[in-house]
């Protein structure tokens, strides 16, 4: 059976990795959640939307002829790689997980870790401006701080409407620049940062860009 690559994506490293298997000639489909309206560009094919579960994910490996799966999703997107695992024994179809390493603290960060939004949202102090940077689909742990000023960046905004108390939307997609994320958040007067550590250089230019400026960063540590 000639080889067909699924790439389980949506981050930078699974368009990277694309770009580099379409250029040696290789059959690549990149799969992609769907959330965001206008994504970015993927070299090869691309199919869009939730495959319906593992068993549904397995019987489309099967149906589209699928020799190998790559996981290059996200390490907070935990349920796809779970998915993933299921799908690739039923259909006995190979899989390869490519795992972000988190950042490492550096001397200078100022870094509360937490395990979970939750202890994040109750870690925050009274009266601070939050740079929150962690996902349309995740404030729901933050909607009681109604003492806090959220600064929030998303690149699409949720269906179901932004419910915290006091915030700024800000609909762009992060800068891989520090200056610039700097730069936003002097201009937002930004007392503390909340983030994920997702590891990569995507999303990378923030913890710099509070490094540089001593802001606080809550960082909800990635998931084993
Ligand atoms: P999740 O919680 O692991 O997945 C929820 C459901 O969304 C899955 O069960 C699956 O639906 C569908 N899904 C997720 N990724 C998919 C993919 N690549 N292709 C097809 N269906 C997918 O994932 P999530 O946290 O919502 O993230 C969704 C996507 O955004 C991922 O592809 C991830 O790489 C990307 N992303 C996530 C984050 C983040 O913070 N979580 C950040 C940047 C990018 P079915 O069960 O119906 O198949």
């Amino acid at each position: 059976m000639s080889e067909r690559i699924l790439i389980l994506g949506g981050t930078k490293e699974a368009a990277e990795l694309a770009e580099e298997l379409v250029a040696e000639g290789r059959s690549v489909i990149t799969s992609l959640a769907g959330r965001t309206t206008e994504p970015l560009p993927v070299a090869g094919a691309v199919r869009k939307g939730g495959f319906g579960g593992a068993d549904k994910l397995a019987t489309w490996l099967i149906a589209n002829k699928i020799t190998k799966i790559i996981d290059a999703t996200h390490p907070f997107a935990r349920q796809i790689s779970k998915n993933a695992v299921r799908a690739a024994a039923l259909s006995d179809v190979a899989l390869d997980i490519r795992r972000r390493q988190p950042w490492i603290r550096h001397e200078k960060d100022i870094w509360i870790e937490v395990g979970d939004l939750e202890t994040a949202a109750n870690t925050i102090a009274a009266g601070e401006t939050v740079f929150l940077a962690i996902g349309s689909q995740y404030l729901q742990p933050f909607e009681h701080r109604t003492d806090v000023h959220f600064i929030t960046r998303m690149i699409n905004p949720p269906d179901s409407g932004i419910a915290l108390a006091d915030y700024k939307l800000i609909l762009a997609r992060p800068s891989s620049d520090w200056r610039a994320e700097a730069e936003l958040f002097q201009a937002n007067r930004v007392t503390t940062l909340v983030c994920r550590n997702s590891g990569g250089t995507g999303a990378h230019a923030k913890i710099i860009a509070a490094r540089e400026l001593a802001i606080p960063v809550i960082i909800i540590k990635m998931p084993a």
